[in-house]
């Protein structure tokens, strides 16, 4: 009977096995082929001035237009991206295709604006990305002020010698990093202290932005308010991320958040959607819209 069982045990086991690695395959061989085919596109998502709500710069998002699945969002794809080496040929792409768009909209005399990347860390912590990113400014003919790169904490907790030289190169070349998700890793502050002037922007996590209240004296906004003055005092620049309400708007705008994303002025958009929020230049919060839209 035991016998039998495990026997049960082992084939329920082993089929499922087989049906994850089956699908790990097939996602690997498609994301393979996925430049290639044209399936990767960058949507855009703008960064807003809080006070005026002008355009005041953008970050590209990467999307997987897949035929079958249709649009598979990054958290899906780029961790198999990042253990199959693959996210070299993608952050190769996302890093030119941002560039030679963002060359074009200043072509076309729209507003400047610097637009970031996302890098993950091996791909950040590698010294062949100064040579690359100057190849691909030259390329583009885009000033290095246009582009920043976005990092995580974790890039910063690797090979000492290594970050530091990166972070030197990309100031020495006058692109802005920035850290992303800021609040959520566990070395946080310490960072902070051992980048000071290298690392010239800081994104608060959303988690942070969630939980703010027009209160100012509520718990929940000490935080937020605290990492702003924090980056003040730090001369960096600080975007709050994830911001969905005008309560959120208006208590950033108090503390002098430098820039604010989120849906509440717009999603991530195509290229093609993004050029005509920028070219309008200024946005309206989705909230505010919906109001006058009642009244009109
Ligand atoms: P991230 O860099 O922190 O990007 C912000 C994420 O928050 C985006 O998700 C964006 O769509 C979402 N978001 C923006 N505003 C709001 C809001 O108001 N509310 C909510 N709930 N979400 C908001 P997305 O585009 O799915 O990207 C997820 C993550 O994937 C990014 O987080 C980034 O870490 C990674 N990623 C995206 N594009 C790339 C890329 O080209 N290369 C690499 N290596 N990673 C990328
Ligand atoms: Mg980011
Ligand atoms: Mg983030
Ligand atoms: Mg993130």
């Amino acid at each position: 009977k035991a016998k039998e069982l495990g026997k049960n045990n082992f084939q329920v086991y082993s089929s499922s096995l087989n049906a994850q690695t089956y699908k790990i395959f097939t996602l690997e061989s498609s994301l393979r082929h996925a430049i290639e085919l044209n399936q990767l596109e960058l949507y855009y998502q703008p960064k807003v001035c809080p006070n005026t709500y002008e355009i005041v710069g953008a970050e590209a998002l990467i999307r997987w237009n897949h035929p079958e699945w249709g649009i598979v969002s990054p958290d899906e794809f780029i961790p198999l991206a990042e253990e199959t080496g693959l996210d070299i040929e993608i952050g190769n792409w996302v890093k030119r295709t941002t560039c030679i768009q963002n060359k074009q909209w200043q072509d076309a005399n729209l507003p400047k604006i610097a637009v970031s990347i996302n890098l993950s860390a091996n791909r950040f912590l590698e010294q062949s990305l100064i040579t690359n990113v100057v190849n691909v400014l030259e390329e583009t003919k885009l000033e290095s002020k246009y582009l920043e790169i976005e990092i995580t904490e974790t890039s910063l907790l690797e090979n000492e010698k290594i970050v530091f030289s990166v972070l030197e190169g990309l100031k020495g070349l006058g692109v802005k990093v920035a850290l992303d998700d800021f609040g959520t890793g566990y070395s946080s502050l310490s960072s902070l202290k051992r980048f000071k002037g290298l690392i010239e922007i800081l994104k608060i996590d959303r988690t942070f932005i969630n939980d703010l209240t027009p209160l100012d004296t509520a718990d929940s906004n000490f935080i937020a308010k605290m990492i702003i003055q924090l980056s003040q005092q730090l001369r960096m620049a600080v975007v709050a991320e994830g911001v969905e309400t005008t309560d959120q708007l208006e208590v950033l705008n108090n503390y002098n958040c430098d820039s604010i994303q989120g849906y509440l002025f717009s999603k991530p958009v195509p290229a093609s959607d993004f050029e005509k929020l920028l070219r309008k230049g200024k946005l309206m919060p989705e909230e505010m819209k919906r109001v006058e839209e009642k009244f009109t």
